[in-house]
This record gives C-alpha cells, structure tokens and sequence, in this order.
C-alpha cells in the first residue's frame, strides 16, 4: 500500500493505473476510519482493480466553532485498517498541500444544499463540495464512494457530479450500525457513556416512523410527530430537524406516494454532539 502527502503524487499513481487499464474506486473520507469507512473501501475494492482512499480533515466544511481542532485523528491505526482491506494507495495530504493558497474558487450547488445540513450550518457544503470537486480531479476519471448515512451530502455530490460532467460515478453505501442500531460516526467518540447509552434512540425513531409507513401511514407531518415524541421522551436527545423528503430530491413531502422512494432524515443534539441519521421509506 501506497501512502502518498501530496496531490502530485497521488495524481501521478492514479494516471499510471489508469493508463495500465485498471479502474480506480475512490473512497474520501476524514480519517479516524470505522466500520462504515470500511465498507466503503470493501465496496470499492469489490467493484474497482484500484482502491484509493483519501484521509483529509477539510477546513473549509467547518464554521468557527465548529469541532475541526478536536475532530479525531488516528493516522496510524487508519493505514493498519486500509492496508487490511487491500486499499492500494492512501492520499493524506496537509493543509497547505490541499491549500496552498486561499482558495478564491468554490463550487457550490443551489437548492439541495438550502435546508436541513446546509440551513444548520451555511458554509459547510461549499466547502464539502469544493474539496471533492478538487479530489474528483486529482483522481480522474474514477467511481467515488459515499455514505448514505451522509445523505443530504451524498445528493449533492451526485448532482454536482452531473452538473459538471466530473469523470466520476457516485456509488451509494448503505448505512453501516452498531448492534444497537447507532449508525457509526468518527463523532461518535465524543458522547458521554449516558448520551451513548441513550444515542440508539435515533435509529429506533426511525424505524419507526419506517413501520408506519409499510402500514400504510402516508402523512409526513404524521411521520415528523412520530419521530418528534420519540425524541423527546428521551431527556438527553434535542432534536435539531426531522424531515421527509423525496429520496432524489430532498423535496419536503406532505404525502409519500405509493412505490416512490422517500427518506426520513433527522440531526439532533447529545450534549454539545450533533448525531446525523437517516432511512429509507416507500410507501406500499
Ligand atoms: P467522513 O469521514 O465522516 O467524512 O465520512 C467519509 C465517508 O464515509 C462519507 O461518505 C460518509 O457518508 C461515510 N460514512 C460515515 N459513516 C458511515 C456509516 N456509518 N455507514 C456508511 N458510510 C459511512
């Protein structure tokens, strides 16, 4: 395994394999690898001769404030996790590699990026689609894996994608859970043992507000109370936003529609923790 710090090296690699005839599996991420980041890099490795992985704490996907001092960094024990999965080059550049000047350049989608993620914090899919764009180039053409448990994100990187013509074929991963529903988080490590103890609530509320809807529940305001009273029967959970969207287009549903795929999706609070989680619903 490979471990390049630099865009130039990490491009140059990717040009050779590319040229060699290999397909080349994308995987970016910001380090302090779990299970999930694991089975994107196992879907990769299934689909692609080349899996490479990117381990990048991105500044500019962080207001002032925000955790991006304290976000974890565990390097060493990352490339132990990648080499074990057969990833075949990791990119881990610096913040100066990645920015060597301020960046006067952003790319930023419109509407997807309006509510939810993007209304609580404004800045933060610039900056989340301005390092990808900058990554989907160094890699080139290539299929990039992204978590649906980042959904809002992995809509707006598909549509950029599009948008733009970029070389890059986003690949959906499912959400990958702790044995108590938890959906795994590089955040996960800042709860308390309480709020820990109390987080599976989310996944329960979500699934849920799923039972109701394959037994026949079609109104999302119904859905957003389900979920609401869930929450806040549990005292250490503060709901942020629960909402139910078209799965395509993040659309606010009033009604789901029989056999179109919709999503529930909801940020709240453990302490001073914000915990994303999501699922899919179709209405039967
Ligand atoms: P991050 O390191 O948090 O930026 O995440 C990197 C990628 O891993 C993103 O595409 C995430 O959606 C994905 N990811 C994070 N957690 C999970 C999970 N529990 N299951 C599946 N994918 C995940």
């Amino acid at each position: 395994m490979l471990v390049v710090p630099t865009r130039a090296e990490f491009r140059r690699v990717l040009e050779a394999e590319r040229r060699a005839g290999r397909s080349i599996g994308l995987v970016p991420t910001m380090g302090a690898l779990h299970a999930g980041h694991r089975s994107l890099l196992e879907a990769a490795r299934r689909d692609c001769d080349v899996v490479a992985l990117t381990i990048f704490v991105n500044p500019l996907q962080f207001a002032a404030g925000e955790d991006l001092s304290a976000y974890p960094r565990t390097l060493e024990r990352d490339l132990e996790l990648a080499a074990e999965v057969g990833t075949t080059v990791v990119f881990t550049p610096s913040d100066v590699e990645m920015y060597p000047m301020p960046t006067l350049t952003t790319v930023h989608v419109d509407g997807l990026t309006a509510t939810m993620e993007g209304a609580a914090r404004p800045t933060h899919f610039d900056g989340v689609t301005t390092v990808v764009t900058k990554l989907f180039n160094l890699a080139g053409a290539c299929r990039a894996y992204f978590g649906e448990k980042d959904y809002q994100q992995l809509a707006v990187v598909t549509r950029m994608a599009a948008d733009l013509d970029q070389p890059v074929t986003v690949v959906p991963c499912p959400i990958l859970r702790e044995a108590d529903g938890l959906a795994l988080s590089s955040r996960n490590v800042y709860l308390s043992a309480e709020d820990r103890a109390a987080a599976p609530v989310l996944h329960r509320a979500l699934r849920d507000a799923a039972d109701a809807v394959a037994g026949g529940e079609r109104d999302a305001r119904a859905l957003i109370g389900l979920v609401s009273t869930r929450l806040g029967a549990e005292p250490r959970a503060a709901l942020e936003y629960v909402a139910v969207v078209d799965a395509s287009s993040l659309e606010p549903l009033t009604e789901l529609l029989p056999g179109v795929a919709a999503r529930v999706i909801l940020t709240a609070r453990f302490g001073s923790t914000r915990l994303l989680d999501n699922i899919g619903v179709v209405a039967p």
